[in-house]
């Protein structure tokens, strides 16, 4: 198999935060022109059966995937499985302690709102947004648009979600061990999403791939909407140095997002492709 596919590894479905059903948003890669994918939805792995059987049929290469959040040194990263066995042992039970843990977070998070003045029904409103699906603080932002108290996904973050603001709970996720463990021991490999994303100095990213990769990783995205330039040439830099794997996505969430579309992501060219990994043998 060839690995000049046309790819896109990390991508979201409304199995998550995404706005899309799976098969809507293969159709959509198919009309991209899309040939391999992964559908990678936040700490679930519902949408995959969904994804793979319209994929096939639109004549894509699908791979099993999932963005898990998990923490590093007191902090919290992304890391996105690929082309693991979804029915392994263990992977109910993680993604059912992690269904279980969003929605006590999404509690805390109406709660704390409430207590800055914000409607007392909040965790029903944004619940309401995700249906049974992985709740997420986007589903939050999009009841503060609701309610008219932001105008944005990017003010509701900004001043009730994000980083340092009221909804900002502190969850306790599983660690980047478990998390790879869980991963690998079903046959499939782990990538840090969007190292660029976390506000984490150079060096800071590279103490985490270190840790990372000592626990079983293959590599990290060196391309997803955003990167810039300079990043990007630092984030292959280092996986040259360290021999390990490059991967990239465009992390579609919706057509709503004018700033990702399925398949695209800013060009690069590197050594050790995830894509010769994933279409070996
Ligand atoms: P959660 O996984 O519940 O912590 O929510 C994180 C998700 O929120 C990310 O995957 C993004 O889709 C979205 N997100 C994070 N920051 C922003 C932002 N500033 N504006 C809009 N969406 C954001
Ligand atoms: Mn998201
Ligand atoms: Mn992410
Ligand atoms: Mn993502």
């Amino acid at each position: 198999m060839n690995a000049n596919l046309r790819f896109d590894l990390h991508m979201h479905s409304n199995m998550s935060d995404g706005a899309l059903a799976p098969a809507e948003l293969m159709q959509r890669a198919a009309d991209a022109g899309v040939e391999l994918l992964a559908l990678t939805d936040h700490d679930t792995i519902a949408g995959l059966a969904e994804a793979r059987a319209a994929a096939e049929t639109l004549g894509m290469l699908f791979v099993n995937g999932v963005e898990l959040t998990a923490e590093w040194r007191g902090r919290v990263v992304h890391l996105v499985g690929l082309n693991f066995d979804a029915s392994a042992p263990g992977f109910d039970k993680y993604m059912r302690s992690l269904m279980q843990l969003r929605d006590q977070r999404a509690h805390e998070i109406a709660r704390k709102l409430y207590k800055r003045g914000l409607p007392e029904n909040l965790y029903e409103l944004a619940r309401a947004h995700a249906g049974d699906s992985q709740i997420g603080r986007p589903h939050f932002a999009k009841a503060l648009i609701e309610l008219d108290k932001v105008s944005s996904m990017q003010e509701a973050f900004d001043r009730y979600l994000g980083q340092g603001t009221p909804g900002d709970v502190k969850a306790t996720w599983p660690s980047y061990v478990e998390a790879i463990e869980l991963i690998t021991s079903a046959g499939g490999i782990v990538v840090l999403a969007h190292p660029t994303k976390y506000n984490f100095t150079f060096t800071k990213i590279r103490e985490l791939m270190t840790d990372l990769l000592a626990a079983g990783a293959v590599g990290l995205e060196v391309s997803f909407p955003g990167v810039t330039p300079g990043h990007q040439h630092e984030l292959i830099k280092f996986a040259q140095q360290r021999q390990c794997y490059v991967s990239a996505g465009s992390d579609f969430h919706s057509p709503d997002q004018r700033w990702t579309s399925l398949g695209r992501y800013p060009e690069f060219h590197a050594e050790r492709l995830i894509v010769e990994r994933l279409t070996a043998a």
